[in-house]
């Protein structure tokens, strides 16, 4: 994930308890001017929105999108023990956020290098997970890792690789990773490497 507040260089005071998840919905005050939102149906829309009486600005709010892969190596899949919340302390197929200006396939190996410091090939796209509850898409590749060298970032208590038959199901961080590996082994058994897709409700 890329919530990495307390590892950055930033020397700004944070109150005591950070709300991670899920992330806020609505907003209060216009990121434009500063005044204050009104939550209303704008004129030729169907839904409701924060809107700014000041200087007309619309806050639309639309899912998030969080990439990552399947790493493999040996027939064994990388995992990553978070170190961060939510979750810490499970284990997590490296993924985080999608960054601004950056394709799907650029964030999951960006996100498999920060996690896990792993050189991966990327694969092809393997499950499409919808998580409307917390309005959310996460998208994971199929990986080749290249190297058993890893370098775990400071998102990461460990990083290391699970045999198929030893993957830790009852500590893992996300249903959307239960999902993946779960297909992951379907697709192994068949060998019929399609793309997944659910929605987890
Ligand atoms: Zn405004």
């Amino acid at each position: 994930m890329t919530d990495s507040i307390a590892s950055d260089k930033t020397t700004m005071t944070l109150p005591g308890t950070l709300h991670y998840f899920p992330a806020p919905t609505t907003q209060a005050f216009c990121s434009q001017c500063g005044n204050p939102l009104s939550r209303l149906v704008p004129p030729e829309d169907n839904r409701e929105r924060d809107v700014c009486n000041h200087c007309g600005a619309v806050h639309y709010r639309n899912p998030l999108i969080v990439v990552g892969t399947v790493p493999i190596w040996n027939d064994q899949v990388l995992l990553c023990r978070r170190a961060i919340e939510p979750r810490y302390g499970k284990w997590t197929l490296p993924a985080g956020f999608m960054e601004l200006a950056e394709t799907t396939a650029q964030g999951a190996l960006r996100e498999t290098d920060e996690e896990a410091g792993a050189d991966v090939t990327l694969g092809s796209l393997f499950t499409v997970l919808d998580v409307p509850r917390v309005n959310q898409v996460h998208m994971y590749f199929l990986a080749t890792v290249n190297s058993e060298r890893l370098d775990p970032g400071p998102e990461s208590l460990e990083a290391r690789f699970f045999n198929l038959d030893e993957i830790p199901w009852e500590e893992l961080s996300f249903r959307t990773v239960f999902h993946t590996l779960q297909a992951y082994l379907q697709s192994r058994a068949s060998g019929r490497f399609a793309t997944h897709y659910h929605s987890i409700e």
